[in-house]
């Protein structure tokens, strides 16, 4: 349970601890709010601080409430029960920052405000947001009320985070274990501060990693732990050898061993959690059995006949995708060789070259793969559905985890994709932040001074706008089969975004950027920065073609799982499916709008190098993502009109020692107890404001001042 209230001497020893308010520590530790730096608007000296605490193994820092994180890449034993315990119930201030303070924080406000909160944890990839947000998960699963009911909706609560991992995690060339999912999990919360149950948004799988790793990279983790870990009597059920190598899908990049993951151990976890998770043998074995397909099926190869059409020798694979999917061999034979085709109004099947039919597998292999992977979430928020508590009303914390900014040497559609994601969430940001800080002014009775920023919805227009954005112009393109190509696309965005101030093509680049483009790229100028992407594969990508006949052997199949997946109410190819972006568009609007009607919190995550190792700080990159993270906008927000406030009773708690009148007891009203206590100590009248419930201060020197006084007595 909560302590709200700890012993005096337990208090004293804190601050005494907190020893970053006296000048020696703040030389050699940096400082623990970024609102209080001297030199607040200069990224340089946002830079310095961020490297003075990284240096001290302090990898957290606050802007006001909001946590930077920067990835240590090295256990730094803060993440104990012990550490728990200190941070529960603790006001935020008073302890060195923590992703637990918070957590603690947001859970206490959702406890007293009764209303909806989410965290927003972004940074790019191998920045430390999974991590984040697991930590916040645990520091719930150790803090919140414990009874045997509420302990189960915990365990299922922790253990969701293995299964979707196994699924949708992959070691990349940035991160051993890169979530290739966007993630936003509920925490349904009873008015005791219980957590009653659960519920996960996944946001587009990168599918195409089924079929295709590049040079050092992995498929999903889910089928090395399969391989390497599996009984002998499932993998000899399931047809499959413990050899990874055996697999065309699985050896692409050719590191199917990494030294940072133990697939056998990850295993035994895994398994056991789809148990507790209460997923049934059934569809355990089911599930499995399709993981095994999607291995078999990459192994299908193809000959070509006389006329060079693709035909399948009896092979063992269709022998096992036979058996594992329950459909009969000559069918699931027919399906990858043929396509249906209406010729006047009769359906006529016409064979594949080679290159159609392996096309027409990797195309099969993604869909089962991804339509699993919905059905797993389907199902493991079936099991986090609240049961403990129904009738009476529920507070949630949303945890975002979600792909950040990506730029690559290369960029393509999922780049694209993402990247508008995050354009969406930078709109969401300003949003929120301007809008809460301004009623915070507001209701406190104080004028509101506001301050200039870059607002993206420009871009976010250029994206998604109806009828002329690009995901439109390429859903346009995506009508036109046979006659339309990614160039096409490109020469089509040319001539209707030519002007647009922040999309350049070759033909314009030299003008607007003076940086020459190749003629497939298009480049976007982002908020957080430039980023070329090449069209080539757009409109396959967007498409995501399956053809019917093949969704049709599906259909026929007795294994469980894929029935589900490829249900027979399923629109026919008659009337067109949503395209990838479009859809894609859809959910990041259900998502906007999920969030904007609860309280934001950020954590915002860093990686100090692009090398995973401990110890090493590089200014240059962590200075760029200083920039695309919004940290100086944030800071000027912050800043804008009042550096800091503080609620009148916790301002008055920890300095009241300052004033003869104020210490040890104040008997009025913790107001008038803070205005006389800042008369005593020579606040200028123009250096606060006294609001309806805090006091705002507006250079940070004066609260330094302050602070220093403190540490003297
Ligand atoms: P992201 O989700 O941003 O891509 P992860 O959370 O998966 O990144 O972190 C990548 C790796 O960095 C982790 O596997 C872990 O090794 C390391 N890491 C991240 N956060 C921490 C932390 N707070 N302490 C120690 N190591 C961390
Ligand atoms: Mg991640």
């Amino acid at each position: 349970m909560y302590m709200f209230s700890k012993s005096l001497e337990e208090r004293c020893n804190r601050i005494l601890r907190d020893m970053e308010g006296s000048l020696t520590a703040r030389d050699r530790v940096g400082i623990q709010d970024f609102v209080l730096l001297d030199a607040y608007t200069s990224e340089s000296a946002v830079l310095d601080n961020l490297r003075k605490r990284f240096n001290e193994n302090l990898i957290y820092t606050y802007i006001g409430t909001l946590l930077v994180s920067v990835n240590p890449y090295k256990e730094l034993g803060i993440y104990t029960k012990k550490q728990m315990d200190i941070y529960m119930g603790v006001n935020f201030f008073e302890l060195p920052p923590h992703i637990y303070a918070l957590a603690d924080n947001v859970y206490r406000t959702m406890l007293t405000e009764t209303n909806n909160h989410f965290i927003l944890i972004s940074g790019e990839s191998g920045a430390g947001k999974t991590e984040a947000s697991k930590k916040i998960l645990q520091f719930y699963a150790v803090s919140c009320p414990s009874t045997k009911l509420l302990d189960n909706v915990r365990d299922r609560l922790l253990l969701s985070n293995p299964v979707l991992e196994a699924f949708g995690n992959a070691k990349t060339l940035k991160n051993d274990n890169s979530s290739r999912f966007g993630k936003y999990m509920d925490i349904q919360f009873d008015h005791m501060g219980g957590a009653v149950g659960g519920h996960i948004l996944s946001y587009l799988l990168e599918k195409s990693r089924v079929v295709h790793q590049n040079h050092g990279e992995r498929s999903f983790h889910i089928f090395y732990q399969l391989v390497e870990g599996g009984e002998e009597d499932l993998l000899r059920w399931l047809g499959l050898e413990r050899n990874c190598q055996r697999y065309s899908y699985l050896v692409q990049g050719e590191c199917a061993k990494v030294s940072s993951v133990n697939d056998k151990s990850d295993w035994k976890t895994v398994r056991k959690a789809l148990s507790v998770i209460e997923f049934s043998e059934s569809n355990i074995e089911s599930l499995f059995a399709i993981i095994a397909s999607v291995l078999h099926l990459g192994n299908v190869t193809f000959v070509a006949d006389s006329q060079g059409y693709a035909t399948l020798n009896n092979s063992p694979e269709i022998h096992w995708l036979s058996k594992l999917l329950g459909i009969p061999a000559q069918v699931i034979q027919v399906g990858l060789t043929h396509r249906k085709i209406e010729a006047r109004s009769e359906e006529v099947l016409s064979p594949f070259t080679v290159d159609q039919a392996v096309y027409a597998k990797d195309a099969l292999a993604k869909a089962i793969y991804g339509r699993t992977f919905t059905w797993l979430v389907n199902e493991l928020n079936e099991s986090l559905a609240n049961k403990v508590s129904v009738s009476s009303k529920t507070t949630v914390i949303g945890l975002l985890d979600i792909y950040g900014f990506e730029v690559f040497s290369v960029n393509s559609f999922e780049q694209f994709c993402i990247n508008y994601c995050n354009e969406k969430l930078q709109q969401l940001f300003i949003q929120l932040t301007l809008k809460s800080e301004q009623e915070e002014y507001e209701m406190e009775g104080i004028e509101w001074e506001s301050v200039p920023y870059f607002n993206n919805k420009i871009i976010c227009d250029l994206v998604e706008e109806k009828f002329k954005g690009i995901i439109s112009v390429l859903d346009e393109e995506c009508l036109r089969p046979g006659e339309a190509t990614d160039m096409t696309f490109l020469e089509k965005l040319e001539e209707k975004m030519g002007g647009h101030a922040h999309f350049v093509t070759h033909k314009l680049a030299d003008q607007k950027t003076r940086k020459t483009l190749e003629r497939g790229d298009f480049r976007l100028l982002h908020y957080a920065g430039e980023v070329t992407y090449s069209v080539v594969g757009f409109l396959d990508k967007n498409n995501d073609l399956l053809y019917r006949n093949i969704k049709e052997v599906m259909r026929q199949s007795k294994n469980a799982i894929v029935k589900h997946c490829f249900p027979s109410t399923e629109p026919d190819s008659k009337k067109r499916p949503e395209t990838v972006a479009t859809q894609f568009k859809s959910s990041l609007v259900g998502l906007t709008e999920i969030l904007m009607s609860k309280e934001p919190w950020y954590v915002r995550c860093m990686k100090p190098n692009e090398g995973k190792q401990p110890g090493l700080f590089d200014d240059v990159l962590v200075r760029h993502q200083v920039k695309y993270l919004g940290l100086m906008e944030h800071l000027r927000v912050r800043r804008a009109g009042f550096a800091y406030r503080r609620r009148y009773e916790i301002f008055l708690q920890r300095y009241k020692p300052l004033c003869p009148d104020t210490w040890p007891n104040w008997k009025g009203t913790a107001a008038e107890g803070v205005e006389c206590l800042v008369k005593h100590l020579g606040y200028k009248p123009d250096e606060y404001k006294m609001g309806r419930t805090k006091i705002f201060i507006r250079h940070p020197r004066t609260l330094f001042a302050t602070e220093d006084a403190f540490e003297v007595c």
